[in-house]
């Protein structure tokens, strides 16, 4: 069964569709996000798209510490996230409501939202603190904000690894034990090209 991976932040009331996958067992980072698409079509992200990539660096710099969640199209969350578009939900690209940020201007810093729902102060992205972290799988993603190659591939799969998972955006490294990518194990280049764990 098809399925759809949504980054939304639950306080600005902004969405954004990452990727489809086919809903089956076993890891589905190669197969989500495969499918290279037209740079206005952001049903599926791809690494390969600049465009994609710079929306993704936006979404993620501006949403630390927010209640962001990774959601599949099963997840309970998303039922009341579909039932709130007439609340004011937005959808980067959806191009389905007036006030759906086109995926370019979104990307190239043009759109800003014309109410700002959460007047909670913004974290100011710091490369190296901010990460991505899954709380059930204990790993954490520590974000580069100026978006090497690897750290890209890293964060695609990051996102196509985790839907459905309690996936955090935080602007410092969460506390306790997890395993960071780039700390010991793996280095960043082992997690970005899937050598890292060896099966
Ligand atoms: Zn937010
Ligand atoms: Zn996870």
């Amino acid at each position: 069964m098809g399925d759809s991976a949504k980054l939304t932040c639950f306080e600005d009331r902004l969405g954004m569709r990452v990727g489809m996958f086919w809903n089956s067992e076993g890891p589905r980072g190669r197969r989500l996000f495969a499918h290279s698409t037209s740079p206005s079509d952001v049903d599926t992200l791809s690494v390969d798209e600049p465009l994609h990539v710079r929306a993704l660096w936006r979404f993620l710099s501006e949403h630390l510490d927010h209640d962001v969640r990774l959601l599949g199209g099963n997840s309970p969350e998303w039922e009341s996230v579909s039932s709130e578009v007439y609340y004011g939900l937005r959808f980067i690209g959806r191009n389905e409501f007036a006030d759906d940020p086109p995926l370019a201007d979104y990307a190239n810093g043009s759109w800003q939202p014309a109410q700002v729902w959460s007047d909670r102060p913004r974290t100011r992205p710091v490369s190296g603190r901010a990460c991505l972290a899954c709380f059930g799988d204990r790993l954490s993603l520590p974000l580069d904000f100026s978006a090497p190659p690897d750290m890209n591939r890293a964060v695609f799969r990051f996102l196509a690894e985790h839907v459905y998972h309690d996936v955090h955006l935080l602007g410092t490294p969460p506390a306790g034990h997890f395993v960071t990518v780039g700390a010991r194990e793996p280095s960043l280049s082992e997690y970005a090209d899937g050598s890292w764990p060896s099966r």
